[in-house]
């Protein structure tokens, strides 16, 4: 996946993050919903099924409820996903 600037998590679709500087290059940012860090987990050379592997880890750990304190409500797998126009796996 060759990235463009994008103030989107490229796995959960949290908006506000930026995973990619300017440049493509991965800013070694940790998304706060998904937990996934640019340039650990996943770079800018990372391809699709990359992403919907990962994205697949996330949505189960959404539906376990991995998470001790209440997540805020904007943190809905389906609707993120769908608003962000990234696929679910
Ligand atoms: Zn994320």
């Amino acid at each position: 996946m060759k990235n463009t600037v994008t103030n989107q998590c490229p796995v959960c679709g949290l908006q506000g993050f930026t995973p990619f500087d300017k440049d493509g290059y991965p800013n070694y940012e940790i998304c706060l919903c998904c937990s996934f860090e640019s340039g650990n987990q996943y770079d800018h050379s990372s391809e699709a099924d990359h992403f919907l592997h990962l994205r697949k880890v996330w949505v189960n750990k959404m539906e376990a409820k991995w998470w001790k304190a209440p997540a805020p409500k904007e943190w809905n797998y389906k609707d993120q996903l769908e608003n962000a126009g990234l696929a679910h796996p």
